[in-house]
């Protein structure tokens, strides 16, 4: 039978439309962690036995303190636009908080933008420091955003390999090797996700006066600064001198110590004029973050209360990251590991294990899955398939089933 004209017309609207995206996207890769988050949250919804420890988030609920003036902030009415580089209130709160951590250093507060999280100040600075022609240093393994957002901002990211016999973290001599005339900048982060190395400040000297030195951008991811297992908060480069700091962005936030992940509150503190662009820039695309969201970490960041939260908290990843620590020298004791100082990670070697069926991280990890329900992060992600990610910002019952499973599973693969 012949066709009507209707069905004429409207076949070829069913076809797939052919789309093209703009170059800015050339190299976009979505981000490999926020997809095994919800595909594991997806298994869990569904019914799945499965146990996630692919989350980068702490487990712990934020701070009722902090919620609270979340709270009072949306009773009173603080739902309009806040001004778009942050409320005064929350900046001079971080200023303090800062300049607290780092023995009394001056912070300006000025020199402060508040973001939509961590993820929007370091694309803020990399978009604003870095573009075309520009190459940028980074430490691997490494986050899996940074490489994509360098690209966003068509300049080149450049991975440098850390040293395995010193947690993965590179030297001066690492970041000289992998710089050329076109380098502009450095992306370091510390303590480090995903390894949980942390950088002594002697480290973090000799690399920021190489940065100082050679003219090169440094931008400090510090959002895991407070999560510490040596004494006080991590070392931060603004424990250095003034003049080190003079092209240098610090990424911090709300996200990690004071578990308000979903609250989407960072911030980078920068040179003004740094500080300034990275605002201007932000006035085009989100007009700040949230609102209520920002009296929540201003108290979050003033707050003795919570600064007792914080503390409890740290306490429990240090118990957790022991725990993890004693199963696997007992059990595992062919599997190597970075010995996590901050974060809530654990980087841990599985190419001993590699063999019929499993060459990488990944394939390692979608087989944990297949059999055991346990969500690990494949260090493919990270730039390193010969290792995974375990998030230990779950509970001790989550965190011992899922050790049991883990060491079943390897040990019905023949270590090498
Ligand atoms: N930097 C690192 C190293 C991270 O792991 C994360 C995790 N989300 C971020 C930045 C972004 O933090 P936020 O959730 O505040 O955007
Ligand atoms: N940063 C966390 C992680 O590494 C959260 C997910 C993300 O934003 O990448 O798992």
């Amino acid at each position: 039978m012949e066709a009507s004209p209707i069905s004429r017309i409207s076949a070829p609207a069913q076809r797939a439309p052919q789309l093209s995206l703009s170059e800015n996207l050339a190299q976009l890769k979505p981000s490999e962690t926020v997809a095994i988050n919800q595909e594991t949250q997806r298994r869990k919804a569904a019914g799945e036995d499965v146990i996630d420890l692919s989350a980068g988030e702490p487990d712990f609920d934020t701070p009722r303190a902090a919620a609270e003036a979340g709270i009072k902030a949306i009773q009173s009415g603080k739902t309009r636009y806040p001004p778009n580089v942050g409320l005064l209130d929350l900046r001079a709160a971080a200023a303090k908080h800062l300049s607290l951590l780092s023995n009394g250093r001056p912070v300006n507060a000025d020199c402060l933008v508040i973001s939509t999280g961590a993820k929007q100040s370091l694309f803020n600075a990399i978009f604003s420091l870095f573009g075309p022609g520009d190459r940028v240093l980074i430490p691997a393994p490494a986050w899996v955003s940074y490489p994509q957002m360098v690209h966003l901002a068509r300049a080149e990211p450049v991975m440098v390999p850390g040293d395995i016999e010193w947690s993965l973290k590179v030297s001066v001599d690492d970041l000289e090797a992998h710089t050329d005339a076109h380098t502009t900048g450095l992306l370091l982060c510390s303590p480090v996700n995903p390894t949980g190395a942390v950088y002594s400040r002697s480290e973090l000297k000799a690399i920021a006066e190489w940065a100082h030195e050679r003219g090169i951008w440094l931008i400090s991811d510090e959002i895991y600064r407070r999560i510490h297992f040596g004494s006080g908060s991590a070392p931060s480069v603004l424990d250095l001198s003034d003049e080190l700091l003079d092209r240098t962005v610090v990424i911090y936030g709300a996200s990690k110590a004071y578990a308000m992940t979903g609250w989407r509150i960072g911030m980078a503190l920068a040179p003004l004029p740094v500080a300034k662009a990275m605002a201007g820039f932000q006035s085009h695309t989100t007009s700040g973050a949230s609102h209520p969201s920002q009296w929540a970490a201003a108290t979050a960041m003033s707050d003795p209360k919570v600064e007792q939260d914080v503390l409890r908290m740290v306490d429990e990843f240090r118990k957790r990251r022991d725990m993890l620590l004693a199963h696997f020298r007992k059990h595992l004791p062919n599997v190597e590991f970075v010995e996590p100082m901050g974060a809530f990670y654990l980087f841990f070697r599985v190419d001993n294990y590699f063999g019929p069926g499993i060459s990488t991280g990944a394939e390692f990890c979608s087989k944990l899955m297949a059999s055991e329900g346990v969500a690990l992060v494949p260090g493919d992600a990270f730039g390193d398939p010969r290792f995974v990610r375990l998030s230990f910002a779950a509970s001790e019952k989550d965190l011992v089933k899922a050790l049991e499973r883990i060491t079943r599973f390897a040990r019905s693969l023949k270590p090498r």
